[in-house]
C-alpha cells in the first residue's frame, strides 16, 4: 500500500470512529451493530465525487435517481431485525450500492439482496465481492413479492417503500423472524412485523423518507 492510500485508509477509520460516536448519541445500543458499521467501509460504496461526505448522517445520490440510506437509519433497521440475537438467513429488497447489505453480512449468517436495476446490481455486486463478504447474495429481481426461493427468512429490511404491506412478503418470514419496512406514499412509517407462533404482530414506528418500492425489473 502506498503511503496516499494509508492516509486515506486512517482517515476513513477516524471519521468512521466518528460515525459510530455519533450513532450512540442518536440513541443505537446493539454494540454488535455498532462493530459491524465499524468494519464496513461506507465511502467505497460511494461516488468518489461524494466520499468527503461517506460518513456524514446524511442519504447520498448513487445514480439512477436512487440513494444510499443515512447511517442512522441502516443501524436502526438492522438494530430493531436483531433484536439482540444472531440472525441466520436475512432478505433485503433494494440493493442500492449494497452497503446496508454489507452491514448485514456481519450480523447474519446469510444475506439475500435484490435489486430491481441492473447497473445498481451489477456495482453493488462487484463491490461486495471485492470486500470478500461471501455469505451475500445479489440477484438481479423485482422483490416486490420478496425472493420465494430463498424464503423462509429470519429477517427481511425494505429499503423501498411500498404503499402497502405485502402479504406474500409477510408470508416469507419464518416463525420468530422479523421484518423492518417503510410503508407509505407521501406520509410514510417505519414498520416492524414480527411473525409468532399464531400469527402476526405489526407495530407502527417513527416516521420516515424512502425511495419508493417499483416494479418490474430496469
Ligand atoms: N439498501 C440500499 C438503499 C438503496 S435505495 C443501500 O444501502 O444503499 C432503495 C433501492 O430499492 C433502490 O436501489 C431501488 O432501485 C430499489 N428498488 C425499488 N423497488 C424495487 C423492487 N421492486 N425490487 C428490488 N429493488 C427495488
Amino acid at each position: 500500500m502506498n503511503s496516499m492510500h494509508a492516509g486515506i485508509g486512517m482517515t476513513s477509520a477516524r471519521t468512521r470512529g466518528r460515525m459510530i460516536d455519533r450513532l450512540r448519541t442518536q440513541g443505537i445500543q446493539d454494540e454488535t451493530v455498532l462493530a459491524a458499521m465499524n468494519s464496513v467501509p461506507r465511502h467505497a460504496f460511494i461516488d468518489e465525487a461524494l466520499s468527503s461526505r461517506a460518513y456524514d448522517d446524511v442519504s447520498l445520490p448513487i445514480g439512477h435517481a436512487q440513494t444510499i440510506s443515512q447511517p442512522y437509519i441502516v443501524a436502526r433497521m438492522t438494530e430493531i431485525l436483531r433484536n439482540g440475537k444472531q440472525l441466520g438467513r436475512v432478505l433485503e429488497v433494494g440493493t442500492g450500492c449494497g452497503y446496508q447489505a454489507a452491514v448485514l453480512s456481519h450480523v447474519a449468517k446469510e444475506v439475500y439482496t435484490v435489486e430491481r436495476i441492473q447497473p445498481l446490481f451489477a456495482k453493488a455486486k462487484k463491490q461486495l465481492f471485492d470486500l470478500k463478504l461471501r455469505n451475500v447474495l445479489v440477484r438481479h429481481a423485482d422483490g416486490t413479492s420478496g425472493l420465494t426461493d430463498g424464503a423462509p427468512f429470519d429477517g427481511i429490511i425494505m429499503a423501498c417503500a411500498a404503499p402497502a404491506l405485502s402479504a406474500t412478503l409477510k408470508e416469507q418470514l419464518a416463525v420468530g423472524g422479523r421484518m423492518v419496512l417503510p410503508i407509505g406514499t407521501q406520509e410514510q412509517f417505519l414498520y416492524l412485523i414480527e411473525r409468532e407462533a399464531t400469527g402476526f404482530r405489526e407495530t407502527r414506528l417513527e416516521p420516515v423518507k424512502f425511495v419508493p418500492l417499483l416494479m418490474g425489473k430496469a
